[in-house]
């Protein structure tokens, strides 16, 4: 049996650039690996199975479409085996449908504890290549730390980072679709005049100010720059997130922003102590389901 943990992401910036001819979206993505992660346990069984655990278990898909069953069979694949067997327990902490990249997270999961349990060796660069195949957040689920992601978000530069911050996530009830979130996006510029084309709208590329801060652990600057062109289509769709921002900013949270497509809101803080507090607050407030202080950069998925 082997378990394996694996964070979830938040994007520190989130540069959408326009609409591709392909339906893609160009993105300059800063992701950033934090402690609140989920758990996969794959165990010797037939065919791939599936189980899930913890508040939001109802949500998750138990069949093939679940990125952690597609991980299994593609790896399988790979190695030509013709009838994979493997159980997986995916013991569920990242909000489902969150933008936090918790389907990806147990993708890149369940990669590295089915490599493991079939002791195939696979080489990371390979691992990544498959992750890619699974989805633009896959790969950094594998890496985490703190990456700078192009394209789709797949090609990934690990960043440098120093010392440890402090993040609140506020839970909201029910989920975002992400591509409803960039459809949002697309339609909220056609509505400013600006365009929705990758033509019109500028390739976005990280913020030199966001780099700095980051390779400085310096938790002021960081939160000044926090970005994310995907907030105001997620707070069309879901108004009510205005009042979660504004209650943990409220409580002391230096920076705050909705986290990759929302609903789920992230918050900086200055220490373990007051993001503590920060969290109580959120809670208090009654603008969420649950909050949960975390910290990060932490590494990537890895079996435990
Ligand atoms: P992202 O930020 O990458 O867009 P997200 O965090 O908003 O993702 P996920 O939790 O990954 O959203 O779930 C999006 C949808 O993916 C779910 O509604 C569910 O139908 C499907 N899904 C597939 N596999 C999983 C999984 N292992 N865990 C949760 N959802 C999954």
């Amino acid at each position: 049996m082997i378990t394996v943990r694996v964070p979830a992401k938040v994007n520190v910036q989130l540069g959408v650039g326009g609409l591709r001819a392909d339906g893609f979206h160009d993105l300059a993505n800063v992701f950033f690996a934090v402690a609140l992660g989920d758990e996969v346990t794959a165990s010797a069984g037939e065919g791939v199975t599936l189980s899930c655990s913890g508040p939001d278990a109802d949500a998750v898909p138990l069949d093939d479409s679940n990125l952690a069953a597609r991980a299994a069979r593609l790896l399988a694949a790979h190695h030509g085996i013709a009838d994979p067997g493997v159980h997986l327990h995916i013991a569920k902490a990242i909000p489902v449908a969150g933008g936090m990249a918790g389907g990806s997270a147990d993708g890149a999961a369940a990669l590295v504890a089915c490599d493991a349990l079939w002791k195939l060796d696979t080489p990371f660069e390979t691992l990544l290549e498959l992750a890619a195949e699974l989805g633009s957040d896959v790969p950094f689920a594998l890496l985490g730390g703190v990456a700078l992601g192009r394209g789709r978000g797949e090609i990934l530069e690990p960043l440098t980072v120093s010392g440890a911050f402090h993040w609140v996530f506020a839970v909201a009830d029910g989920g975002l679709s992400t591509p409803a979130v960039f459809r949002e996006c697309d339609r909220l510029r056609e509505d400013a005049g600006t365009g929705s084309s990758d033509v019109q709208v500028p390739t976005p590329d990280a913020d030199p100010a966001l780099l700095a801060a980051l390779a400085e652990g310096d938790a002021v600057a960081l939160a000044a720059a926090l970005a994310n062109d995907l907030q105001p289509a997620a707070l069309s769709l879901r108004p009510s997130l205005a009042a979660t921002l504004r209650a943990g900013t409220e409580a002391g949270a230096l920076g705050a922003l909705v986290s990759g497509s929302g609903p789920t809101c992230a918050f900086l803080a200055k220490d373990a102590e007051a993001a503590a507090a920060v969290a109580e607050a959120l809670l208090a407030s009654g603008t969420c389901r649950a909050a949960h202080a975390t910290y990060g950069p932490v590494p990537g998925a890895s079996v435990i």
